[in-house]
């Protein structure tokens, strides 16, 4: 746990401005998470993701980081995959082929942190290409086909620490793809939080500004921004 004790700071997102730094207070510890206290302002807080540690036989999981647009979910995929790979463990990544806003082979977070990625069309073929893998992080999981949930229970079933991350609702606020069916089988859940453009409360709703058709438009800022629940169902008050 050293290694998190180690942090000073922990970076807060603004969703359209720059990060700020933060003074980190102390830890709290909850099970698998701390709970990180700042003095910047009484009530913000984060959770901070701690690994588990299983001694001795090598057991696979799956973790789930969801949550809306903008709310930092590629950045803490993208922070426990490069904690792996300082664990000297052997990591793969995996993406939708649709998903090429950024990069063809990159992942890349809203705040341009990358790691390297496979571009894959079916869920199917990570179980062919996880060979002498330790953990496989899949990002924007919404947009995978229906084998995903049953394609990440057989790569833990195989001592694996799947690490997914993606959308849990649509602009629609209904539930997106295969979400509900992975959190419901994971192990380990963390629900991140962008914070509403509209009044600077805590956001979980991915608004379209634009009225362009179909579940998946693939966009940034341009098209989508944060909004919490009031924001969200009463656009214009
Ligand atoms: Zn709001």
């Amino acid at each position: 746990m050293a290694y998190s004790r180690n942090l000073t700071h922990i970076l807060c997102r603004s969703d359209n401005g720059p990060s700020a730094s933060v003074p980190v207070v102390r830890f709290v510890r909850y099970g698998n998470y701390y709970k990180v206290i700042t003095n910047s302002e009484p009530n913000l807080y984060t959770l901070m993701f701690i690994e588990p540690h299983i001694k001795g036989e090598r057991r696979g999981w799956i973790e789930v980081i969801c949550g809306s647009m903008f709310s930092g979910k590629t950045e803490e995929l993208i922070r426990r995959l490069k904690r792996a790979r300082i664990a000297h463990l052997k990591v793969e990544i995996f993406k939708p082929a649709l998903d090429t806003r950024y990069h063809e082979q990159n992942i890349v977070s809203h705040d341009e942190t990358a790691i390297q990625s496979t571009p894959i069309e079916n869920s199917q073929t990570i179980l062919l290409l996880a060979n002498e893998v330790d953990v496989i992080g899949i990002d924007e999981a919404q947009f995978f086909d229906d084998q995903l949930p049953e394609v990440c229970d057989q790569l833990a079933f195989r001592g694996i620490r799947v690490i997914v991350a993606g959308l849990d609702m649509d602009y629609t606020a209904k539930p997106f793809g295969q979400m509900p069916n992975l959190l419901a089988k994971a192990e380990y859940i963390t629900k991140l939080h962008a914070i509403c453009v509209k009044c600077g409360n805590i956001a979980n709703y991915s608004y379209r500004k634009q009225k362009v058709g179909g579940q998946i438009v693939l966009g940034e800022i341009d098209i989508y921004e944060p909004r919490c629940r009031n924001c969200y169902y009463n656009p214009d008050c």
